[in-house]
């Protein structure tokens, strides 16, 4: 695999940011009426949780994204704060040449592209 030149990795960082700033919009919101939900018992608050859980999956499937994974690991949202832990240390792929890294990785060390944070 070739080195990314610098209008690649440009445009990399911004489809990083785009995607961090929808699943952190999305998400965030979704985690704390999902949290909501669960701490009271009524049927506003249940059906809260309920828009919370599907809040925090779509922002999960964007932070999937965000680490090169498959959308569908947005799913974990199912499991809450469980899920987005489980998320953030299986690791990352490239968004540039699809290599894995782990959660620590900053730059892909195969094309020099830059990862998620
Ligand atoms: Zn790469």
């Amino acid at each position: 695999m070739e080195k990314i030149d610098e209008e690649g990795k440009l445009a990399i960082r911004a489809k990083l940011k785009r995607l961090n700033t929808l699943s952190l919009g999305i998400g965030a919101p979704g985690l704390l009426l999902q949290g909501m939900g669960a701490s009271r018992s009524s049927l506003l608050f249940f059906l809260g949780s309920i828009v919370g859980t599907a809040m925090l999956i779509v922002g999960l499937a964007y932070y999937a994204q965000y680490r090169g994974r498959h959308w569908a690991f947005g799913f974990l949202g199912l499991a809450s704060c469980l899920g987005t832990i489980i998320l953030y240390f299986i690791g990352k792929k490239c968004l540039h040449c699809h290599a894995s890294h782990g959660f620590r990785a900053s730059t892909c060390t195969n094309c020099g592209a830059p990862l998620a944070s």
